[in-house]
């Protein structure tokens, strides 16, 4: 199944589970109810920052909308607008340990606003290879390899790459959450 068909119907039966309309879904999540019909119909593939607002608004992790690897198989790969920023699960999703781990490689000139995240997300991103600018409250920051920045990801944020080479970096996402299941 490929991503956008997988996150589809993720989002549907998130939705028939929760007993929620389109409507209120779109409330819920501040994602209008045209792009919602349009994810369920696999018309059209939201944004990273658009798939958080769902997964905000949801309560539940960002990767739940990944298709988790098979075991041996290539990992996943969230990609799905232009490339600018790729997005690749490092490890299944896990209740115990209530966190997310991602890689995510920032193309030269890529900017992406995150809306607030679930209350309590913590997030840390480690540079690996490139430069990173992140924006967090009023402050920029500028990470350079092996540099890491914790913050708050219930506050808006923002990444982007000015460098004119890409820029791959780890974000661990550890959720307040109480359980993941709907
Ligand atoms: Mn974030």
């Amino acid at each position: 199944m490929d991503i956008a068909h997988y996150l589809a119907q993720t989002l549907r039966s998130l939705r028939a589970a929760r007993g929620w309309s389109l409507s209120h879904t779109a409330e819920v999540t501040g994602v209008s109810k045209a792009m919602l019909g349009q994810i369920e119909r696999n018309e059209s593939s939201p944004t990273v920052a658009t798939l958080w607002k769902i997964a905000t608004g949801f309560n539940v992790p960002f990767s739940l909308f990944i298709e988790p690897p098979a075991s041996g198989a290539t990992r996943p790969v969230f990609d799905p607008q232009q490339r600018q920023m790729v997005v690749v699960p490092l490890f299944p999703y896990d209740e115990q340990l209530k966190f997310d781990l991602f890689a995510i490689t920032l193309a030269p000139g890529g900017c992406s606003t995150s809306t607030p995240h679930e209350r309590g997300v913590v997030e840390h991103v480690v540079v690996i290879d490139g430069r990173l600018d992140m924006q967090t409250g009023a402050q920029w920051h500028t990470l350079q390899a092996g540099e890491g920045l914790r913050f708050a990801g219930d506050e808006r944020h923002t990444y982007r790459n000015s460098s004119d080479a890409d820029v791959l970096f780890h974000s661990l996402i550890h959720y307040a959450l109480q359980g993941v299941s709907e």
